[in-house]
């Protein structure tokens, strides 16, 4: 990145809206929330490697919060609990057409750094502050 890029990409990211920046739905790793955390869940939880789970009610179409991956960092998965015994958060759901814009000013409100983009009442994807600013740089953010 250099300067040149940035301001080249901000320039840009007035016009750009929710679906530019989208993480597509089918790519989404997202759990039911009629599971049990056991070993098994939390292993999936951890190998994912993403600190953000969208949770579901019957349907992958159908979600209803976000789970913070790092809220279990205590949970001794002997337990075997379900996951609605577990505080989850809302989600922020935007339209397809919503300008990058205003989601950022939505993550900055704070809350959750994650939403959910809707196109026609359908849900087609997630978009976070990682994808937003990905957007102003013009380039990739490698995860660490
Ligand atoms: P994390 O903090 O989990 O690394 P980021 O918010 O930094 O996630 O986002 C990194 C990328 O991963 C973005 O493109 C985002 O859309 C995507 N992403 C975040 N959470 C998930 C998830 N649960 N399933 C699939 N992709 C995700």
């Amino acid at each position: 990145t250099d300067s040149v890029t940035i301001i080249r990409g901000a320039l840009d990211f007035q016009d750009k809206v929710a679906e530019d920046a989208i993480t597509p739905l089918d790519k989404v790793f997202m759990i039911s929330n009629d599971i049990i955390l056991d070993r098994k869940t939390l292993n999936e939880i951890y190998l994912c490697g993403y600190s953000r789970i969208p949770i579901y009610d019957g349907s992958q179409n159908n979600i209803k919060g976000v789970l913070l991956a790092k809220s279990l960092i205590l949970y001794n998965p002997n337990e075997a609990l379900p996951l609605k015994k577990f505080s989850t958060n809302p989600i922020l759901t935007v339209e397809a057409s919503t300008s990058l814009v205003d989601i950022l000013n939505s993550f900055q409100e704070g809350k959750c750094h994650m939403a959910l983009v809707v196109k026609e009442s359908n849900p087609i994807g997630i978009i976070t502050l990682e994808d937003i600013l990905e957007e102003l740089i013009q380039e990739e953010i490698y995860d660490e």
